[in-house]
């Protein structure tokens, strides 16, 4: 990849280089170790010219979500989240009954419950086998890659659509060209494109490079998200921020096409000009970053040599995909973390990618011997601290990022 993928430029510049690393959601059974993995570049780069975050190497969809094991219901904070969005854009748009809501990647359909007890069709457009789950909670889902091809199957079954959302979808879209003209074949001329996608703002600010993974081909500033949406009929015209997602603080971002009959709301320019604030159209920011990831990796393998130092074992707490980038970069494994718990049974029994530290069930794995747990997860460290029984018996927590930390503190 020489060329950026939005504004074909081709002075690429090298932001991050985290090695050659397998797909951050590739678990292995013990019996797949024989078989060997197949690790690809893992390196971010800044396009000067439309200030687009991207990596250099994207996989296959298809090999990401044949065999996809992230559910969203597995986060109870993550999902309330999704299911307020649903509601939120229902009274935002308050649409007829007949009018259609279609929520794009929409997993084991977290969001379109949201909808649930509201006066308005929907559906879901979902590739992977988790479409499955929502189907059987009653959602309709067509199951597919979303495309322009898709976009005109669903428009000749379904109709228009007057709502429009896709979170934590738009930064796995390799071909930004053909899913926005999806968006344009689907989109009724008075309807809304809503986006939720991880704030690149925040991932230089809080150092949260493990949401780099070859999933994410794309990490957003407002400018760049402006430029590929404008060079292709859309604008935006309201963006709001949240705290917390699975990768970082997201930006809820609302768009419409060119001609749409929205006005563009003061939160727009609020925040391009905090980004022009925080330097995000300078290379040099990035850079920095870079460094002070480094730092962080220095930091913690200081922290975990001293526990071990102390005669303690570790364990990991929460396999979530971004756990494996960490893992990866710093050259964690098994020598590390004895196992990591978890609570999505999808995983029970596998190994992660490239470090093959085995994954077992919170609730039964045995603790005890145990006072020290690796937090990957650590964006949810508040609902750990508050629910997790290995707390409740005394254990604490590493947080890695954005700067390692263990918590509880000593009294
Ligand atoms: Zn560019």
């Amino acid at each position: 990849m020489s060329q950026c993928r939005n504004c074909r430029d081709n002075k690429l510049e090298m932001i991050l280089d985290l090695g050659a690393q397998p797909p951050s959601n590739s678990f292995l059974s013990p019996e797949d170790i024989d078989r060997g993995e197949t690790r690809y570049p893992l390196e971010l780069l800044y396009c000067p010219s439309c200030q687009l975050l991207q990596l250099s190497y994207s996989l296959d969809p298809a090999e990401i979500f044949t065999n996809y094991v992230y559910v969203s219901s597995t986060s109870p904070v993550h999902c309330s989240h999704l299911a307020e969005m649903a509601r939120y854009l229902y009274n935002f748009m308050n649409p007829q009954k007949e009018d259609l809501a279609i929520d794009i990647g929409s997993n084991d359909g977290a969001l379109l419950k949201g909808y649930e007890g509201c006066e308005v069709r929907i559906l879901g457009i979902e590739p992977s086998s988790v479409a499955e789950i929502a189907r059987k909670r009653g959602i309709p889902v067509h199951k597919a890659f979303f495309s322009e091809r898709t976009a005109r199957d669903v428009v000749e079954q379904n109709g228009l659509a007057k709502i429009i959302s896709a979170a934590n979808v738009f930064a796995h879209v390799s071909d930004h060209d053909d899913f926005l003209k999806g968006i344009q074949a689907l989109l009724r001329d008075d309807g809304i494109f809503v986006i939720e996608v991880p704030h690149a703002l925040d991932m230089l600010d809080k150092r949260l490079f493990d949401t780099i993974y070859h999933e994410h081909i794309f990490y957003f500033s407002v400018h760049a998200l402006e430029d590929i949406l404008e060079r292709r009929g859309f604008r935006i015209f309201r963006i709001e921020k949240f705290e917390m997602s699975p990768s970082g603080p997201p930006i809820r971002v609302f768009v419409c096409k060119r001609n749409g009959a929205f006005r563009e709301e003061d939160s727009v320019r609020h925040q391009k000009e905090e980004e022009l604030r925080k330097g995000l159209t300078d290379i040099a920011v990035y850079k920095k970053f870079a460094e002070r990831v480094w730092n962080v990796k220095a930091e913690l393998l200081n922290v975990l040599e001293d526990l071990k130092g102390k005669g303690e074992k570790i364990l990991g707490y929460g396999a979530p995909a971004k756990g494996n980038t960490l893992l990866n970069t710093f050259g964690i494994g098994r020598h590390w973390l004895d196992v990591i718990l978890e609570k999505n049974d999808l995983k029970f029994g596998l190994l992660t990618p490239g470090t093959h530290i085995p994954i077992v069930d919170e609730d039964t794995f045995d603790v005890s011997g145990y006072h020290y747990a690796l937090l990957l997860s650590w964006n949810l460290v508040d609902e750990f601290l508050k629910k997790s029984p290995f707390i409740k018996k005394g254990g604490k927590f590493i947080v890695p990022l954005p700067e390692p930390k263990i918590v509880p503190g000593e009294d």
